[in-house]
């Protein structure tokens, strides 16, 4: 037996036996053809060019069909590179001057393509090498002619090991046996990771050698929750997981009976559900899983779809969609957060050397009023449809705020003189996340409608602790006595001041933090869709004056250990099936 650690990207649990496919690497050798070969080569690769057009047209068209336009649109991106004419005449061009096979030809401009992904600053659209591979995969298959390995004909169900598998596959997976993937690749923001997720099977990447340890027709264990893979389990693991699998079963058959019912506590306290989502398609899902609305639309992956910047309409176009999904119920749309990891150090000559202190989030947009104008007017422009509020990130001082107001007031005369409807009291609110923010919050409260705790950033800054690297991974926690106090004292300031406040980070959808947080009197939580049923049931097995008995008793604790270990025991205490 085995036990491998990897990256959870989809949750649940899977028994099977494995299949593993093996690199789908082509070998194609440096291959050069006669003159009087050289139409019949460019006969064949005009060919697989229009094949692999077709078959991404089928993709995309099911696709949309299944999980809605913006996983297809990932597949836009394939459709554009390969009807771009620059890249068939690169190609053409070594074989009609070098004399090269199609293959090869197709081959070498490729990976040219890939390179130039690869030295991209920006881990967003380094990703995109991905896509590139897929593609060429694509065009190979057909110049070749060699099909893949072929899933189709299983019978049984399966766990698909891989070493990297590509959106494109992952999305042919619908019409297989295949009940989760494992792959030594990958990460939560690839597209591959984003694919499965959407399409509800259990994932885990990131496992780095999975497909060379794991034989076809191994029983595997994968655990897509806590990210963990298991390699021909011993008895005692298989009865533990297959226990596990019928209680998750039943857990799960009965959070979905939870759908309808509010979030309210034992003595009598109503709480607010909303969900976090970073593509219009989630709105729709986290209506299913019975949300009250939006509380964090991340619309910087708006930047996802393609290389050129959004357009106003395509902005709009994303904010009513998630207006239509959710009808009336309230859609928080956060201001574009660029910057640190995301997008703008690619796009700047020189990379920062500090960028999550650096030039990102609202201080980006203060420094670009065109591509944040663009946004505001988007926004306004959705206000006049549905309950929308509107909400600047990373705010760490009354200045920037009022800045950013000044630049919604610009875009609101901009709309005004268009003659273009919107709402003039749109209520406007900001993100705590910087210590700053929390310690000046009772001024800032003076100038907002509403306030969103991110934990997810205010964590790191708080204890200077980078929230995506591994080597500090241990010492990131929101348990930190230091936070645990910051955050009361936010929210009591917000209960003075009687504005609204909410907390919408990754804190939010852990049940092991519920009790503490109802307790310090925050009843507004907003998070992934697929987090909501278990905080719903943790909420409603509790009452507030309990949560209020252990919030005072965690923050009587020195260490982030002890809080950890005290509110875990209490969690179970009120629901074992939760940690
Ligand atoms: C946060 O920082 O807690 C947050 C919700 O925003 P993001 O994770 O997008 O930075
Ligand atoms: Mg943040």
């Amino acid at each position: 037996m085995e036990i491998k650690k990897g990256i959870g990207v989809s949750p649940g649990v899977a028994i099977a036996n494995a299949v593993v496919l093996d690199a789908e690497e082509y070998r194609i050798a440096h291959k050069t053809v006669r003159d009087e070969e050289i139409p019949a080569e460019l006969e064949r690769l005009a060919q697989g060019f229009e094949a692999s057009l077709a078959e991404i047209n089928t993709l995309r068209t099911t696709m949309a069909r299944q999980l809605g336009a913006d996983i297809a649109a990932i597949f836009d991106f394939h459709h554009g590179v390969l009807s771009q004419a620059r890249l068939r005449d690169q190609i053409a061009a070594l074989i009609t001057e070098r004399h090269y096979a199609a293959a090869f030809a197709a081959r070498e401009v490729l990976r040219g393509y890939q390179r130039r992904f690869l030295n991209m600053q920006d881990h967003i659209l380094r990703e995109r090498v991905r896509d590139v591979q897929d593609i060429e995969r694509r065009l190979l298959r057909q110049l070749i002619g060699q099909g893949g390995e072929n899933l189709a004909h299983l019978t049984d169900p399966v766990i698909l090991v891989a070493h990297d598998l590509t959106a494109s596959q992952i999305a042919n997976l619908g019409r297989t046996k295949v009940i989760a993937v494992a792959m030594d690749a990958g990460g939560l923001t690839s597209h591959a990771a984003i694919v499965v997720r959407s399409m509800g099977i259990p994932a885990v990447m990131g496992l780095k050698d999975v497909s060379a340890e794991v034989s076809g027709s191994d029983t595997i264990i994968l655990d897509g929750t806590k990210g963990l893979v298991v390699i021909r389990p011993d008895n005692e693991m298989l009865t533990e997981y297959r226990a596990e699998e019928q209680r998750m079963h039943a857990f799960v058959t009965g959070l979905i009976e939870l759908r309808d019912k509010p979030a309210v506590t034992q003595d009598g306290v109503r709480a607010t559900l909303l969900s976090n989502i970073e593509f219009p398609y989630e709105a729709k899902t986290s209506v299913e899983k019975g949300t009250e609305g939006i509380g964090l639309y991340r619309t910087e992956f708006l930047y996802l779809r393609s290389e050129a910047e959004p357009t106003e309409e395509e902005h709009y176009q994303a904010y009513h969609s998630v207006i239509k999904a959710v009808g009336e119920k309230p859609v928080t749309i956060r201001t574009l957060d660029l910057g640190a990891d995301k997008y703008t150090q690619s796009q700047s000559r020189e990379p920062e050397r500090n960028p999550f202190l650096g030039l990102r989030s609202i201080r980006y947009c203060l420094q670009n009023l065109e591509l944040f104008k663009v946004q505001l007017r988007a926004i306004l422009r959705a206000s006049a449809e549905g309950d929308v509020r509107i909400m600047f990130p990373l705010i760490s001082g009354l200045m920037e705020l009022r800045q950013a107001k000044i630049v919604l007031r610009d875009a609101m005369e901009d709309l005004e003189e268009m003659g273009v409807p919107f709402r003039q009291d749109i209520p406007i609110g900001i993100m705590i996340e910087t210590p700053a923010a929390a310690i000046q919050i009772k001024e800032l409260l003076r100038e907002v409608d509403f306030i969103s705790i991110g934990t997810n950033d205010l964590v790191q800054y708080t204890l200077a602790v980078d929230r995506g690297n591994e080597r500090v991974a241990s010492l990131y926690t929101a348990s930190h006595p230091a936070v645990l106090r910051m955050l009361r004292d936010i929210v009591r300031s917000a209960t003075r001041a009687q504005v609204e406040c909410s907390l919408c980070g990754e804190m939010a959808g852990e049940p092991m933090y519920v009790l503490f947080l109802l307790g310090i009197g925050l009843c507004q939580l907003s998070m992934a869709p697929n987090d909501i049923p278990e905080i719903k049931k943790t909420i409603r097995s509790t009452s507030v004056a309990h949560a209020a008995r252990v919030a005072k008793r965690t923050l009587t604790f020195d260490t982030d250990r002890q809080v950890t270990n005290y509110l875990r025991d209490e969690t179970r205490k009120i629901s074992p099936e939760l940690l």
